[in-house]
């Protein structure tokens, strides 16, 4: 548990798209199952911090779900 929030909080942290309206989903990663909140539009791949497996990648303005399961969208 203490894993997810950390690695949520470097998300937020890293990126650009907290100034963007807010589209984002929380997945789980079909690898390893940590939960991962992510922009739906991401413009980059975006991997998982705990298994290195790709969650997304961008696909016309929308983040294409590769390896992991939405778990809840978020507004
Ligand atoms: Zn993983």
């Amino acid at each position: 548990m203490l894993r997810v929030r950390e690695q949520r909080n470097l998300n937020w942290l890293t990126s650009e798209v907290i100034f963007m309206a807010s589209n984002f989903l929380k997945v789980s990663c079909r690898d390893c199952g940590a939960e991962v909140v992510i922009f739906s539009r991401a413009t980059s791949v975006v991997s998982c911090s705990v298994c290195g497996a790709t969650l997304t990648a961008p696909s016309g303005g929308k983040a294409d779900l590769i390896g992991c399961n939405v778990v809840e969208a978020l507004e």
